[in-house]
């Protein structure tokens, strides 16, 4: 196994260096255009390049001969392309889908655009649900498979994945795990016909009508979430953020890079712990859309209630796959919908002048039933007409939905037994 991975890598750095060694041209203006067989991108200078800025690597696609892809990207490349840009052209009438598929407590989130399918991890080793979500979506081939790093939830069915699928280009952050899962991947990596890349961050890619941008790692520092892959992908105006298990301390190098990290859509950082999603990346990608992904009553307290709280704090609508199984997301580029109904649903603002205080809208009398507020159904603001029911509360409650019972509101952050009683005495609440 040990031979194996270090041959592996092995022929990874060979590969990388002929590729850069014999496809690198360099033109008198100091573009250089290099070669490669398929992913087609652009690389910009660094922020404290001394560079010229106008430094632009143009990739030129060349699909491989095996590869039976079906969506090879065409697109013209880029040549003013930078790190902040934010709009991309695409076809006309042209659409993504961004599916984060309902994996348990794992990601797997699938891009299919009019011209590339992207799938960004590949779920958890001990379940078998991937493949069949990409079926049942009508997949036929993967254009990028990123595996953002080595853990069992992430990369867990790559094996299954290429072995179903013909896939162009598979991508990893280049930190090694000892697991059996880790030495699987590399097997199953090795054994397709998928060329292998790390990319790092600065690295932006035009992988058909989409824009990937790479935010992390710079470099690896043998944490395997500090090197998760980081990616911006941007569609027409509008992006999604995606970034692993990438906690506090990795969002705030992303941060001091100074990229553009504006996204419509974020996936919360590490399944929604509180570990990631700090209050100053929230600020810098001001999300109006947040998606966690993990599974139900998962052993982590996944999402956890301080990230809910910050979100709610922000107005940042949220949904989770535990609650409302795969969310699906579409956009032209120039807005976004939320087609899974119930996530759709909480893409009501939230009420700022309208907010009654708990302690006022305690009704007097028990109203009858047909009155009460249905803690499954109820909208925001009337979740916030029972007692100890704030906005961050009531945002919270709707992440956690569904409810068995009143009793299984002690699941909400701050609400225990005492609360629970006079949630109960008030009598508004019911399931
Ligand atoms: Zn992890
Ligand atoms: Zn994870």
């Amino acid at each position: 196994m040990h031979l194996k991975r270090v041959s592996f890598l092995l022929l990874s750095s060979v590969v990388l260096f002929l590729t850069v060694l014999s496809a690198v041209s360099v033109d008198e203006a100091g573009t250089f255009t290099i070669h490669l067989p398929f992913v087609n991108g652009v690389q910009t200078p660094t922020a404290t390049a001394t560079a010229t800025a106008t430094t632009v690597s143009t990739f030129t696609p060349t699909p491989t001969a095996t590869s039976t892809s079906a969506s090879i990207p065409t697109a013209t490349p880029t040549s003013t392309a930078t790190p902040t840009h934010t709009a991309t052209s695409i076809p006309a009438q042209a659409t993504l889908d961004v599916y984060f598929l309902d994996v348990d407590q794992g990601d797997s989130t699938l891009l299919v655009g009019p011209d590339f399918t992207i799938l960004i991890d590949a779920g958890r080793r001990d379940r078998t649900d991937v493949v069949p979500s990409l079926e049942q979506i009508g997949i036929t081939s993967i254009d990028l498979l990123v595996g953002t790093h080595p853990h069992a939830d992430h990369i867990g069915q790559f094996p299954e994945v290429l072995a179903r699928y013909p896939v162009t280009e598979v991508w990893m952050s280049g930190d090694e795990h000892t697991s059996l899962t880790f030495e699987r991947a590399i097997d199953a990596i090795l054994a397709s016909q998928a060329a292998y890349r790390e990319p790092r961050a600065n690295e932006v890619y035009q992988i058909g009508s989409a824009t990937v941008q790479v935010l992390n790692p710079l470099t690896l520092t043998g944490d395997f979430h500090e090197g998760s892959i980081s990616l911006r992908i941007v569609f027409g105006d509008v992006a999604f953020l995606f970034t692993g298990d990438a906690e506090a301390v990795t969002e705030q190098a992303m941060i001091d890079r100074g990229y553009q990290l504006s996204a419509q859509v974020l996936q919360l950082g590490h399944h929604g712990s509180r570990t990631s999603s700090s209050a100053a990346f929230l600020d810098a990608v001001q999300p109006q859309l947040a998606i966690w992904s993990a599974g139900l009553n998962n052993s982590f307290g996944h999402p956890h209630a301080d990230v809910l709280e910050r979100l709610a704090a922000k107005n940042i609508v949220v949904c989770g796959t535990a609650t409302y199984g795969t969310i699906v997301v579409g956009t032209d580029g120039q807005s976004y919908t939320v087609k899974t109904q119930a996530c759709a649903e909480q893409q009501q603002p939230a009420p700022t002048a309208t907010v009654v205080p708990a302690a006022t809208a305690t009704p007097t009398a028990t109203p009858p039933t047909s009155q009460c507020v249905n803690i499954n159904t109820a909208s925001f603001e009337d979740l916030q007409r029972i007692v100890h029911m704030g906005p961050e509360r009531a945002t919270q409650l709707i992440s956690l939905r569904p409810f068995r019972s009143i009793d299984d509101m002690t699941r909400i952050s701050g609400i225990g037994s005492s609360r629970l009683q006079d949630i109960k005495d008030q009598g508004l609440a019911c399931v």
